[in-house]
């Protein structure tokens, strides 16, 4: 009698376990899926600026949050940083093109499936306002990805401007699908409150999150 007992608790257990990890695995779409989180700027070079509010600060937040829910999809996320740092040394002729260079080969380096490069823009009118998606036609897979995602701001309620091209060197200088996002406009006054809250930040990056689930669907 004991032991049929503890065959079946066994037997429970067992199967319990098996029922979770089955469960897990179909839950998580993004299982397996390297994704390389650029934060825009950083170091010596704050992006754009509303009086103390930087650039550099708010890409990396709200790049963190992304990373969170990137990670509760089952995605590997790779930070390109995850501080206030900058990738240019003292002997590139070129500042800037000797960072954005070394984070094209940490996007390489890490075999990416897809980066997402993290930005805020500033407009001279302080009436716009939106998040903005910017794609190179280097490969065919920027393009469904910039659109993609757009779809899945606008379903998600967050304001979207149309999607624009880009020639910038990070961009057009990797043949890994990887898209633009300005978050919003630290010149419009909307926007700039907005973005530094967590609830905006986590709305956003819920967002985005659904769309590359969409994009590796498709
Ligand atoms: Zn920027």
């Amino acid at each position: 009698m004991l032991k049929i007992r503890y065959f079946i608790i066994s037997f429970i257990i067992f199967s319990s376990i098996f029922m979770i990890n089955t469960v897990h695995s179909e839950e998580l779409p993004l299982l397996h899926k390297v994704i390389t989180i650029d934060p825009g700027h950083g170091g010596r070079d704050p992006g754009t600026r509303y009086g103390k509010i930087l650039e550099k600060d708010l890409n990396l937040e709200i790049s963190k949050v992304l990373q969170k829910e990137l990670e509760k999809q089952g995605a590997i996320v790779y930070l390109i940083r995850d501080k206030d740092e900058d990738f240019s040394k003292n002997t590139d002729y070129r500042k800037k093109r000797g960072d954005l260079k070394r984070r094209i080969d940490f996007i390489e380096e890490k075999q990416s499936d897809i980066y997402l490069s993290i930005h805020l823009n500033w407009y001279s009118d302080y009436y716009y306002r939106g998040s903005e998606i910017l794609y190179t036609n280097v490969n065919d897979k920027n393009k469904i990805l910039a659109e993609t995602l757009r779809y899945s701001l606008i379903d998600n309620k967050i304001k979207t401007r149309e999607l624009k091209k880009t020639d910038l060197f990070l961009y057009k200088n990797t043949k890994i699908p990887g898209v633009l996002i300005e978050c919003g406009f630290l010149s419009n006054r909307d926007d700039r409150y907005l973005l530094q809250t967590t609830k905006y930040q986590e709305k956003l990056s819920k967002a985005i999150t659904d769309g590359v689930i969409l994009y590796f669907n498709k």
